[in-house]
């Protein structure tokens, strides 16, 4: 099996918002089995500040505080003398919207720094001049990039080859083909006299399979619409 480590830092003011999410299920065995690195740095250990701030007021006046650069740029060129980083990203309610397909291309990566904003975010000139790529989760506002950084990682690391048990699972998932996943069900197959659709209990492969195909394009079509533009205009 192709085999391959990912390396992924996170730097935050809040390493402890990242504890569970990494150290659970999934993303804990993946990285139990070496498939991916994720190591979290605590932007405050590199404050040179006598009160170790890591935030100052902004220029111009106004509320909030900003990220200050300085501790920030030590732990990137920290980070860069001791490897090549594929991306530095920065966490970013203005950033490209993550999609499937953005996941997909960055599970190929090696090195990859992911930097997590609080506050109003971080001083303009670190964006300026280290961040390579910046990745929103959504159009809203989260108080932090911690959790959209979990979540970029968790849609990253479960692609990684060997990191889910069945490998094709992740394929099937929504997304994959511009479909949502057709619906599923397990044992019993009645249950208040509510039936497990028939097909999938014959055993024909074929059957089922079609089924499968009709069943993830009605739901595309009812529920996204969009997707199925997107993948015609491919
Ligand atoms: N004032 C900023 C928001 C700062 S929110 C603005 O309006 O753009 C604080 C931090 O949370 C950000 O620096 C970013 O790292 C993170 N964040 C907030 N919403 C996010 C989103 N939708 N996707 C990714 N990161 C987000």
């Amino acid at each position: 099996m192709y085999f391959c480590n990912m390396r992924i830092d996170i730097l935050t003011v809040l390493p402890k918002l990242l504890e569970s999410p990494f150290s659970i299920s999934i993303m804990q065995r993946a990285q139990d089995k070496g498939h991916v690195t994720i190591q979290i740095h605590n932007i405050r250990d590199y404050s040179t500040n006598k009160h170790k701030n890591v935030d100052d007021y902004q220029y111009g006046g106004g509320a909030g505080m900003v990220m200050s650069i300085e501790p920030i740029a030590t732990i990137i060129e920290k980070l860069k003398s001791e490897r090549t980083y594929d991306e530095i990203i920065y966490m970013s309610p203005d950033g490209e919207v993550l999609e499937q397909g953005m996941a997909n291309k960055m599970s190929l990566l090696k090195n990859v720094i992911i930097l997590c904003g609080h506050y109003k975010g971080v001083d303009n000139r670190i964006r300026e001049h280290y961040i390579t790529k910046e990745i929103s989760i959504g159009s809203y506002v989260l108080s932090g990039g911690e959790l959209a950084a979990a979540v970029l990682v968790d849609s990253i690391v479960r692609l990684l080859p060997g990191v889910l048990n069945d490998e094709t699972s992740a394929l099937t998932d929504c997304f994959q083909d511009d479909l949502l996943a057709p619906p599923v069900y397990t044992r019993p197959s009645e249950f208040n006299g509510w039936k497990v659709p028939e097909v999938l209990l014959s055993g024909n492969d074929e059957l089922i399979e079609k089924w499968r195909e009709d069943q993830a394009l009605l739901r595309t079509q009812e529920r996204r619409p969009d997707l199925l533009k997107k993948g015609g205009e491919n």
